[in-house]
């Protein structure tokens, strides 16, 4: 067989990327385990039926074809909208790609602004997919550390010793792992980095429906960053509609005008049964969206009860995002040994804060993702767990 290309051999980094956990409660729930899983990003609740409906009359209404590559009229539109509606920018159509889902949005916005070899800089923790997506485009991910004691809010100071000669920042506000929403502050200090080192600011806001502490803040609003940021959204998190892949990047016009070429030559654009579908679902406007978070919210605040009255876990409320990110140091434990081992003995999976990057070792990420009566019978065999951890360190050491 001819040798793969570096860039394709060399996507994972080496390792397995932090996905070994995730795999392996898979593998155990397939074999017939009853594994309740708080690991992925996947809502419990699927698309609504009203958004099948509209997907299901445009397909059989013939738009089965090539759709525009750019994405519809009608949806560049209705997304150009929607961002509008966060900010007093005035985006059209023509600030928009439709893309299928962020991920391929963060692929699309990274090729834009970086060639091979350029540094493309990112916050650790990150979400597991940055560093693959980043060496994707042939770039070198430079991580910069974010720190618990900070509420994993990213400092200017740090930012602007990390980032001379490079050509972007990947930030992503409200945060996953984290579930940290970036303050005026922070975006603040982005903002100044970004000018003094002339960066493209590549903007995850997957989770802007996600907020239960003060509100989003679109990095692009900001002054003067319209110009130099490449905003990533998608209808995943706010419909629940993971499975359809529809996403976008939202930016300067020139650079949307690179991206059309970018899709014509890889995806060839979005399914228009699919676009239809967004479209209707953007339709239903804000209170749509605020019922699909509502569960997490609440499971959120479920969480952050039981926090009270014990010593082995400890969090930083988070301000938004469907994740909790538990400090578990207490307990002696790694992020990946806690997590391996409440596998192992409750038959729960969470992600080893480790999967993120370095920064969250000693944590664990629970997503809020299951109904809440199963939530509640996770949280009682997470929580007895690391007591009972707890003892076993305290025991050790006295
Ligand atoms: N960014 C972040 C931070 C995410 O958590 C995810 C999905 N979990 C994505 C991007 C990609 O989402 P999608 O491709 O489904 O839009």
């Amino acid at each position: 067989m001819p040798a793969f290309s570096k860039r394709i051999a060399g996507l994972n980094g080496g390792g397995d990327d932090g996905w070994g956990l995730f795999i392996r409660a898979r593998q155990m729930k397939d074999a017939g385990q009853p594994v309740l899983e708080l690991t992925i990003g996947e809502h419990d609740t699927r698309t609504a039926p009203d958004i099948l409906d509209a997907m299901m009359t445009s397909a059989r209404g013939g738009h089965t074809g090539y759709a525009a590559v750019p994405g519809t009229d009608a949806l560049r539109a209705a997304v150009a909208k929607r961002l509008s509606t966060f900010s007093d920018l005035a985006y059209g159509p023509e600030n928009i790609l439709i893309t299928p889902g962020g991920q391929s949005a963060l692929f699309a916005a990274h090729s834009l602004a970086c060639d091979p070899g350029d540094t493309a800089l990112m916050i650790d923790p990150h979400y597991a997919t940055y560093p693959g997506t980043i060496r994707g485009v042939s770039a070198v991910p430079k991580p910069v550390v974010a720190h618990p004691e900070d509420g994993f809010q990213p400092r200017e100071a740090d930012l602007m010793a990390a980032s001379e000669g490079a050509r972007s920042l990947l930030i992503n506000t409200p945060n996953n792992p984290t579930g940290a929403v970036y303050s005026d502050a922070t975006l603040d200090g982005i903002a100044r980095v970004a000018e003094a080192r002339d960066l493209w600011v590549i903007s995850d806001e997957v989770y802007d429906s996600q907020v239960w502490d003060g509100r989003h803040r679109p990095f692009a609003s900001l002054p003067g960053m319209f110009a130099r940021t490449l905003s990533v959204g998608s209808l995943s998190k706010s419909h629940a509609m993971t499975g359809s892949r529809l996403g976008w990047v939202a930016g300067p016009a020139q650079a949307i005008a690179h991206l059309i070429n970018l899709a014509t030559n890889t995806t060839y654009g979005v399914p228009g049964y699919i676009q239809d579908a967004g479209l209707y679902a953007l339709s239903l406007g804000a209170e749509a969206e605020a019922a699909v978070a509502a569960p997490f919210r609440r499971r959120r605040d479920m969480v952050l009860s039981r926090l009270e009255g014990q010593q082995a876990i400890g969090a930083i409320p988070p301000a938004g995002a469907m994740y909790v990110m538990l400090d578990i140091r207490a307990t002696g434990l790694s992020g990946e040994a806690f997590g391996e081992a409440l596998l192992d003995e409750e038959l729960v999976a969470v992600m080893p804060g480790e999967s993120f990057g370095t920064a969250a070792a000693g944590h664990i990420r629970v997503a809020l993702t299951l109904p809440d009566d199963v939530f509640e019978v996770a949280l009682d065999r997470l929580f007895a767990f690391a007591a009972r951890r707890i003892g076993a360190a305290a025991e050790a050491t006295g």
